[in-house]
């Protein structure tokens, strides 16, 4: 059978049944009975799935199979469309959920090796956490950080990172050894050199996307705004920011610019369809409007806007305006955990809560925003996001055999209420097994626990100067 055809078998199971049927028996008919029941040979497949691919219809495939070769997704469907595959390995889902890997489209995960300091430190970053970094970050600290936090993120099903942090170049090694896809935002000084050279490294490089990286609207100056945002059209990159996310910056910019933070970056060139704005919590009606005008997505970061006790990111306004959200963790000081799914349900709750309204944030939307949602707001839609091929393997295989996971009515709903990150069993990225049954293959989880926990003896060394 023809590639085209296996495509229409599995995503047209819903809708267009029948005329994919028709197809089949023409194809059939056309080459032959011989061919129909050839092997194809790939190199992964994945059998005995409940598959979640977050496809167009929004359905499941009990007893799936997604087949992969090299880093695509070739063919999703029913076993009896699986039997054709044959696999140099095979891994058996044994009824777990089989579903896109989730895309954390905010974070700082270097930031693992100062987890747990400053939690209840008012006016934390400016006070506390600019002055630790500017004392003990260099580029092994980041390296090690950046790798423990990324193996936190695959043991709880994310594939995808957007990291903003200092010395890109050891959170992009961290990244590459470890297998995982990252958009590293590249924190932009005035000299625009490094940043090309940086690019250029990475050129060809099928894990690592570079990303014009600025801290905020208060840290950094308009000329250098505006010139980063030039810099991303003429490369063709996004860029992201942390924006509308501290009441001092919507305080200064009102006092110096009488305008929203929104309203300031607009005048500076920045929104566009590949600005990812990461919070944007306090935003005025107008502010959600521009947004979306402006093609500007959103990083929506609850469990650390709720720990920070900043406010709710007006996200059922923004999706209404039509304005992509995706979610994102912020980094481990600000909501401690890496993991997406232990964040799902945050998510849906406090929407709910903040509504009055149990019936908004349903579960489905919840899972979009991880999955689908944040890969549109990477402008990589075509390629991640959901099981569909053609699309990139990064999958991820979640447990329904722990207690609260039983029993299942609906897959979302348990992903979104009930899972663990400790759910998570297996993750592919770009067709390459990276966790298999817990167990990471890339890299040695307790000897970058190690690291850290030495790390964490040169940090403590200099806390109480920072306090
Ligand atoms: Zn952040």
């Amino acid at each position: 059978m023809t590639l085209p055809l296996r495509k229409c078998f599995a995503t047209c199971r819903h809708a267009v049944l029948g005329a994919c049927l028709m197809l089949a028996m023409f194809a059939s008919a056309r080459a032959g009975a011989a061919s129909e029941t050839a092997a194809v040979k790939v190199d992964l497949l994945i059998t005995n799935g409940l598959v979640f691919p977050m496809d167009a219809s929004r359905g499941t495939i009990t007893n799936g199979f997604v087949a992969i070769d090299g880093a695509r997704i070739v063919a999703v469907g029913p076993a009896a469309d699986g039997a054709r595959y044959r696999a140099t390995k095979t891994i058996d889902a044994r009824g777990g959920i089989v579903m896109p890997g989730m895309i954390n489209t905010h974070t700082h995960a270097a930031m693992t090796v100062f987890r747990g300091l400053g939690d209840d430190v008012a006016d934390r970053l400016r006070r506390f956490i600019w002055p630790l970094e500017a004392k003990v970050v260099d580029a092994e600290l980041v390296y090690w950080g950046s790798l423990h936090g990324m193996i936190e993120m695959i043991e709880g099903g994310v594939t995808s990172l957007v990291d903003s942090y200092p010395f890109p170049e050891s959170t992009t090694r961290a990244a590459q050894e470890l297998g995982m896809r990252a958009f590293i935002a590249y924190p932009m000084k005035d000299d625009f050199a490094p940043f090309r050279a940086y690019v250029e490294s990475l050129r060809g490089d099928p894990l690592i996307t570079p990303v014009v990286g600025l801290h905020s609207p208060y840290a950094e100056t308009p000329e250098r705004i505006r010139a980063a945002a030039k810099l991303a059209d003429e490369l063709g990159l996004l860029s992201t920011m942390h924006v509308a996310e501290m009441d001092f910056e919507l305080k200064e910019l009102r006092e110096k610019h009488q305008q929203t933070p929104i309203e300031y970056l607009d005048s500076l060139g920045l929104l566009g369809p590949r600005f990812l704005a990461a919070h944007a919590i306090f935003l005025t009606e107008s502010d959600i409007a521009l947004l979306a005008q402006r093609g500007v997505a959103v990083a929506h970061n609850m469990v650390a806007n709720i720990k920070s006790a900043k406010g709710v990111a007006p996200v059922l306004k923004l999706r209404a305006a039509g304005v992509t959200v995706g979610l994102g963790t912020d980094g481990p000081m600000s909501g401690n955990t890496l993991d997406l799914i232990g964040q799902l349900g945050y998510v849906a709750k406090l929407h709910k809560l903040d509504n009055k309204d149990r019936t908004v944030m349903p579960a489905i939307d919840v899972v979009e925003m991880a999955t689908l949602g944040g890969a549109r707001a990477l402008r990589r839609e075509a390629q991640l996001g959901s099981l569909e091929p053609g699309k990139l393997a990064d999958v991820i295989i979640v447990d329904t055999e722990s207690t609260a996971m039983v029993p299942l009515y609906d897959v979302a709903t348990n992903l979104v209420y009930s899972a663990s990150p400790r759910d998570v069993r297996t993750a592919i990225i770009q067709g390459r097994v990276v966790m298999e049954d817990r167990r990471l293959l890339t890299v040695d989880p307790a000897l970058v626990r190690g690291k850290v926990r030495e790390i964490m003896q040169r940090v403590r060394a200099v806390v109480p100067d920072v306090k």
